[in-house]
């Protein structure tokens, strides 16, 4: 069964609200992405949290948010499509 994130390949925007002010969040990419360009040096936390969250969140693509009012950012789960949600989308 294919699992993909459809923000990740360009299918939709991401849509999410800041849950502080309920403006519209920016898509600040993937999480892991973040990390990896702009803090080398959380790598015991990075492992910790991406540990946690593949159990909790399978099936799910972390992504950051970013709230231009809060000057905020936020981890957003965006779910993953599977093969029929692919199919459906293809259709419409
Ligand atoms: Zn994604
Ligand atoms: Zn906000």
């Amino acid at each position: 069964m294919v699992h993909l994130c459809p923000v990740c390949n360009g299918l939709i925007a991401l849509h999410e609200e800041c849950p502080y002010c309920v403006g519209p969040l920016d898509d600040s990419g993937r999480l892991y992405d973040y990390y990896e360009k702009y803090s080398p040096y959380r790598e015991i936390d990075d492992a910790k949290l991406s540990n946690g969250v593949s159990d909790a969140l399978h099936h799910h693509c972390l992504h950051l948010g970013w709230c231009t009012q809060c000057n905020r950012e936020h981890v957003l789960a965006v779910e993953e499509w599977d093969e029929a949600a692919l199919f459906f989308y293809a259709d419409k």
